[in-house]
């Protein structure tokens, strides 16, 4: 049975319709999504972690009720589902499979005892604004979410996400303080990379990272708005660091062996830089976890996305459900 018919026939057997061109589970052959009771329910294939070719259950409560409570309640009847997420108003079910999707009643059932215990945990939406509890029964698709949120509350919400988008552009790069800082932290970090690897006779990879992260905060600090020239300076500076800090250890460790100046020793190494980090155990790694370090920055860092996009529900897909009977 492929997907279209599977989803066919669980709409007959739950009385959800079926909606072929919304995708709240990201699969193309859509999902149902329906009221039951006053809750808004999604069921479709998916895919769960890892890839993993799944059933997947959205059921969504009036706001302000206890999540543990409620994931403590659906728990008991989840059946072959697997609890994903819970929150106040939204818990996620995923039900895995390796062969073949699972019958479609036993999902249906499984639906319905969830239904069951669900009534007796969290309050139904009951077609209320989930944002303000006006009653405008129609559900709208929240950036593919099914929910209740009334054409003011809509309005309001992307008027305050338009006005972020437009704080956001508005921000200033200062590039130059972003040099300033981030330099600063990366000669800082030399120097403390170079200096604990002098004292210990070894080096720490996990400081590695330290000095990304310190270098990117750096730079972020100085700079304000993170775009494409902050990124590639905070991968710079911070490979920069780690490599320099390498060269100042290399240097401790010949100006105590050979009794020579800092700064003679610390040409010697840089002349021979590049043969030196290639030789030593971890040279170019720790060049490498430093740069996981900023990359963690610079995903933290990156533009947040303000979109609220609203659709409404098109057309079930009823002339499939009554084939699929046959
Ligand atoms: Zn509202």
């Amino acid at each position: 049975m492929n997907n279209k018919e599977w989803l066919a026939r669980l709409s007959n057997l739950t009385g959800l319709p079926y909606y072929e061109e919304h995708r709240p589970f990201g699969d193309k052959n859509g999902a149902l999504i329906g009221i039951h009771d006053g809750y808004i329910v999604a069921l479709g294939p998916g895919k769960a972690d890892r890839g993993h070719s799944a059933i997947k259950m959205l059921l969504r409560y009036a706001k302000g009720q206890d999540p543990k409570q409620i994931k403590e309640a659906l728990d008991t009847a989840k059946g072959k589902f697997k609890q994903v997420t819970a929150n106040e108003t939204t818990t996620t079910l995923v039900r895995t499979y390796s062969f073949g999707k699972p019958d479609a009643g036993s999902v249906a059932e499984d639906l319905q005892k969830l239904l069951a215990t669900l009534k007796t945990t969290a309050s139904p939406i009951n077609g209320k604004c989930e944002e303000c509890g006006r009653a405008e029964p129609p559900m709208v698709l929240l950036n593919d979410v099914p929910m209740h949120y009334c054409s003011g509350c809509q309005f309001q919400l992307s008027q305050k996400l338009d006005a972020a988008a437009l704080e956001y552009e508005k921000l200033e790069t200062n590039l130059p303080l972003g040099l300033i800082y981030g330099m600063g932290a990366a000669v800082l970090g030399s120097i403390a990379w170079g200096g604990v690897a002098y004292l210990f006779h070894r080096i720490f990879l996990w400081g590695a990272i330290i000095i990304g992260l310190f270098v990117g905060k750096a730079v972020v600090m100085g700079i304000g708005k993170v775009n494409w020239t902050a990124r590639v300076t905070i991968g710079v500076l911070t490979a920069g660091s780690v490599a320099f800090g390498d060269a100042i250890f290399y240097a401790l460790t010949v100006m105590s062996q050979e009794h020579v100046a800092l700064m003679a020793a610390l040409k010697a190494v840089l002349v021979n830089f590049w043969k030196l980090e290639t030789a030593a155990d971890g040279g170019i790694v720790s060049i490498l976890f430093g740069l996981i370090g900023a990359g963690i920055v610079m995903y933290s860092t990156r533009k947040p996305a303000f979109k609220a996009q609203f659709a409404t529900l098109g057309t079930p897909a009823t002339t499939l459900s009554s084939t699929a009977t046959k």
